[in-house]
């Protein structure tokens, strides 16, 4: 640390991500990235004239992709907000609408409380359930921002969209964030709340069901009104959020709808097929409606087992909160990674 940082930042601790190692070939399970690639079409439309075309800027306005997305999900392109992975629409709401305070989960996706400290609100982390389950009782009537992960992270589990309702219904002086950055694979949206209630965000990515974690695309709807804030914050910050390839291969992506919805099932298909395996093997299994598991078992401590998969080319994810050390996050990957795990997991603990 430098003696020139704010003092505001210098207790702060940054979000760590999933690791990204380079010292050999791992079968990554650790980051929920897709398994697949994008789209063909998706490949193809990255030519080197769309390269040269660099040295322009990208369209600050993201016109063309938020009609095609508006039009995808029956929504108008006012109500379409896009960004820099979700990661950015979400830090944008923290900045945005954390005014009051903000509750969200104490075991959820950890940059919430990232996002808290970098702009000193007051963070409420309400505990889950002894199931790892989401009380909605215990989010109404906050006048908070509320912010939640439906499927959650890293448990997968889900709350009903009714219960989402209550909460979005409960807190009317106050943005509700949902944060569906696993709903494709086989959650429930609450996407057409927000024609019902102008204090929802719905945040989304491109990150795990379409196949472009690397291009960095989020995107997010909601009233008018609070997309024009998010744009006021964005315009104040990077109004060039979004490079042109990655505009480019967001709009091809959103017309390659068919193949995406037919990798979400395989990814589906393949976490029931694991999730047997494991529970055959003594595991405990969440029961997750997310691209991951999370799993423990008790021949193994969370965190031997983590370094253990590791020392043979399997990366998980493993977190050292004391509530779920036991636990590792497994992202489900192709069928054949799987079999590659299970079968590892049998040479391990059997
Ligand atoms: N929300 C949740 C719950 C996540 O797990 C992640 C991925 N780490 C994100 C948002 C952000 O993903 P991205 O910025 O790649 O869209």
């Amino acid at each position: 640390m430098s003696r020139f940082l704010k003092e505001q930042y210098q207790a702060m601790e940054a979000y760590t991500p999933g690791e990204q190692p380079r010292d050999m070939q791992y079968i990554k399970l650790n980051t929920n990235e897709s398994p697949y690639p994008p789209a063909p079409s998706v490949v193809e439309a990255m030519t080197g004239e769309q390269v040269e075309l660099l040295r322009l800027y990208s369209d600050p306005t993201a016109k063309n992709l938020k009609e095609k997305l508006a039009g995808m999900y029956g929504v108008r392109p006012e109500n379409v907000f896009v960004s820099n992975g979700s990661d950015e629409v979400l830090n944008f709401a923290f900045m945005a609408f954390g005014g009051q305070g903000v509750v969200f989960p104490d075991i959820s996706y950890g940059f919430y409380e990232v996002f808290a400290d970098l702009y000193a609100i007051n963070a409420e982390k309400i505990p889950l359930e002894e199931d790892f389950s989401i009380d909605y009782h215990k989010y109404c009537g906050k006048n908070k921002l509320v912010v939640i992960a439906n499927p959650n992270a890293p448990t997968g589990m889900t709350l009903p969209v009714e219960q989402i309702e209550e909460i979005v219904k409960s807190n009317p002086d106050a943005v509700v964030v949902i944060d569906e950055a696993y709903v494709d694979f086989g959650g429930e949206t609450c996407l057409p709340l927000i024609r019902k209630y102008d204090n929802l965000l719905v945040t989304r990515t491109f990150s795990k069901s379409r196949c472009l974690a690397g291009g960095r695309l989020g995107y997010a709807f909601a009233s008018p009104e609070i997309i024009a804030d998010l744009e006021k914050i964005k315009y104040s910050t990077n109004p060039y959020n979004i490079n042109r390839l990655t505009l480019l291969l967001g709009e091809k992506t959103v017309e390659a709808e068919g193949y995406y919805q037919e990798k979400c099932r395989e990814i589906e298909e393949t976490r029931a097929w694991t999730a047997a395996k494991l529970e055959k093997l003594g595991f405990t299994v969440l029961p997750s409606k997310a691209n991951f598991i999370f799993v423990k078992t008790d021949k193994m401590d969370g965190g031997e087992l983590y370094r253990t998969l590791k020392a043979k080319g399997i990366l998980v994810r493993h977190f050292t909160n004391p509530r779920i050390c036991q636990y590792n996050r497994v992202t489900i990957g192709t069928k054949a990674q799987m079999e590659a795990f299970v079968d590892t997991l049998k040479e391990v603990l059997l």
